[in-house]
């Protein structure tokens, strides 16, 4: 068996050029579900690709999972009408100490500033398909920091997050994909069930569920880049001129240009 995450940060139309790879227009992101859905693949949530790779369950043998890193509030504004036409489910990770402030972290990138989801909105995400995770408490490099603050970010925000939603958050991503060691004990000791790093490649039966691979689909991927990263769970693709310069080399070998 083999799952491909995706990992996505803000349905939305970029507002500028220093954000353009972290927005996927919602008219994209509903062409990717409808990719999904032609090629065959099911959709299936986070609690499912840990079961299956656990050998809990058996998982369909095309399985994918969607995810959105940060809370951005267009995770509730535009995916969520979307994922819901489909029928999917999600998992959106949270930045605790953000729920109804700003994406002021971003303001150093060049970002827009945006909202974030507030208590309400996390808790209709929770009511429907989508399952909420957390992204700490504020969105620090976990690798580069001591143990007592990354003990406190993957606590807090844990504890800051289920008493919005009454209920347990059991899955966690790495903000920037940043982890070593330490960082990835002190999830499991903070109570998490599993973790999303940012490495790509597929999950398979046995891979470290605190380790779990995503692949990003950027703004900018194309539809045919979109079903490689589905198939192939990669993170890099080549630009489309390199593809065409290939596949006209390719051609010319077999001299039929
Ligand atoms: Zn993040």
């Amino acid at each position: 068996m083999s799952v491909t995450i995706l990992m996505y940060h803000m349905i939305a139309t970029p507002e500028n050029a220093a954000e353009a790879r972290f927005c996927r227009t919602p008219e994209m992101f509903r062409k990717d579900l409808e990719q999904i859905r032609v090629t065959g693949y099911q959709v299936i949530s986070l609690a499912t690709v840990l079961d299956g790779i656990a050998g809990r369950v058996e998982l369909p043998d095309k399985a994918v999972a969607i995810t959105f890193d940060d809370g951005v509030a267009c995770s509730y504004e535009n995916a969520l009408p979307i994922l819901q036409e489909f029928g999917c489910p999600a998992s959106v990770f949270v930045v605790s100490s953000l729920a109804g402030g700003y994406n002021d972290w971003c303001g150093v990138f060049g970002f827009s500033r945006r909202r974030m989801l507030t208590n309400c909105e996390i808790r209709a995400l929770a009511e429907s398909s989508v399952d909420i995770g957390s992204h700490t408490a504020n969105h620090l490099w976990l690798g580069k920091i001591d143990k007592t603050v990354v003990t406190k970010e993957v606590r807090d925000s844990k504890a800051v997050l289920e008493d919005i939603l009454g209920r347990e958050v059991p899955h966690f991503a790495y903000p920037f994909g940043s982890w070593n060691p330490m960082v990835r004990n002190a999830v499991i000791e903070a109570g998490y069930m599993g973790a999303c790093s940012t490495m790509s490649g597929k999950n398979l039966g046995g891979t470290d569920p605190y380790l779990l691979r995503r692949s990003e689909i950027k703004g900018s991927d194309a539809p045919w880049q979109f079903r490689l990263k589905l198939k192939f769970a990669t993170n890099e693709m080549p630009p489309i001129s390199d593809a065409r310069c290939l596949a006209r080399q390719t051609l010319k070998k077999m001299g039929l240009i």
